[in-house]
């Protein structure tokens, strides 16, 4: 085998296009020129486009995470009760954030697999006691997707501000900001943004710049306020990975030249396409069609089939790298990430390496099974 030919299937980070690769090699630039200011302005409005927002937008130099405690630490008081709606491991993490800055943290929790209940969240805001909600809109650890313009409806009726992950969707499923009435939404840059990690693009509604004046959690690196009165003046908050800004404005140039309808179809029918390939191999999806992610798909193991041991000879025999299960499902899943820089001949491929990998793990599959349903799907469109 080609000890070097790698195929990344991740969700996250996830194979970065040639031409982004390229648009990082420039040569530095200072944070406080010209150059940089124009950059920055045109960086904002491409990806205002991708957020479909109007409202203010900030790319932060910090993880995913670093985007979930800039929205956690600036709308929210030692005291302040928090509705967390928690799918997965995801959720935990926006949940335990919240926590440790002090808020009285009220976890709506769903079985892992399944997407948030409105109905329960509707009873939960009857009261009008929370200062913030939390809600990830793609769990990336189970492949499910939650129904954030409806939850959205519901938030917007109370006090309480909306605080959206999208760290694992942005760029890759239509997410109306705006309309779905998102205070405050988050993505990063190493999934269907397709760049290496390390930037968090946050956006910001009234609603929350009117939350953070009265908010008095800690905070400095993640003070979206100082942020804002830096950029006026500097064009940046701090020093910013000025790299990954050149990267993203090719990242985000490819993906507004597709198409935004034409980018979310592709994620679309290569959801569709591996879940059928799954079935066609009698192995069982995680989530139901009507809530699964067009990001990443998670699939069950079982008696028969350890999904460590599959995922370990597609990688040290096919050089496939697919993720498992995290927290509780650690080891009782495995997922395949198809997002960003990803499309039908990636799914074939995959698809084709799990048929031989079942082979070799001794699961009973019949070979092509998968692959066909797969093609089948594509050639349908
Ligand atoms: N939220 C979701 C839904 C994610 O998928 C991830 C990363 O996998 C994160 C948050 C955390 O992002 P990061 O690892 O960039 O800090």
């Amino acid at each position: 085998m080609l000890q070097d030919k790698k195929y990344l299937m991740i969700p996250g980070p996830t194979p970065i296009p040639p031409a982004v690769q390229q648009a990082m090699i420039r040569p530095m630039i200072g944070h406080r020129s010209g150059d940089f200011a124009k950059l920055h302005e045109r960086l904002i409005k491409k990806a205002k486009q991708v957020f479909q927002t109007e409202k203010d937008l900030f790319i932060l130099t910090q993880s995913g995470t670093g985007g979930l405690e800039t929205a956690v630490a600036n709308v929210i008081s030692p005291g302040d009760k928090v509705l967390a709606l928690v799918t997965g491991n995801f959720g935990e993490r926006f949940a335990k954030i919240a926590r440790l800055y002090g808020a009285e943290v009220d976890a709506l929790e769903f079985p892992w697999g399944e997407a948030i209940d409105l109905k329960q969240v509707e009873e939960k805001l009857a009261t009008n006691q929370y200062r913030a909600v939390l809600a990830t809109h793609n769990e990336t650890s189970t492949g499910v997707t939650n129904d954030i313009g409806g939850l959205g409806a519901l938030v917007a009726k109370t006090d309480a501000v909306l605080l959206v992950d999208a760290v694992s969707s942005m760029g890759g499923m239509d997410i109306r900001t705006d309309e779905w009435q998102v205070d405050i939404m988050v993505t990063g840059s190493q999934k269907a943004l397709m760049l290496p990690p390390g930037l968090a693009l946050v956006s910001v509604s009234e609603k929350a710049w009117q939350a953070m004046e009265t908010a008095k959690a800690p905070r400095f690196y993640f003070c979206l306020k100082q942020a804002r009165k830096n950029m006026a003046e500097w064009n940046t908050a701090w020093t910013p990975n000025v790299t990954l800004f050149y990267g993203l404005e090719a990242a985000l140039d490819m993906i507004l030249a597709e198409g935004l309808p034409e980018v979310f179809a592709r994620h679309a029918l290569m959801t569709k396409a591996t879940r059928a390939a799954i079935r066609a191999l009698g192995l069982e999806l995680l989530a139901a069609d009507e809530v699964a992610s067009h990001t990443v798909t998670a699939v069950k193991g079982n008696d028969q089939l350890n999904t460590e041991d599959l995922r370990k000879v597609l990688r040290t025999k096919y050089g496939v790298t697919f993720a498992g299960g995290q927290g509780k499902l650690k080891g009782k899943i495995f997922r395949i990430g198809h997002m960003g820089y990803a499309d039908k001949l990636d799914i074939i491929l995959a698809i084709g390496a799990l048929e031989m990998a079942l082979v070799e793990v001794g699961y009973p599959v019949q070979l092509g099974a998968g692959v066909a349903a797969a093609q089948k799907v594509f050639l349908e469109g």
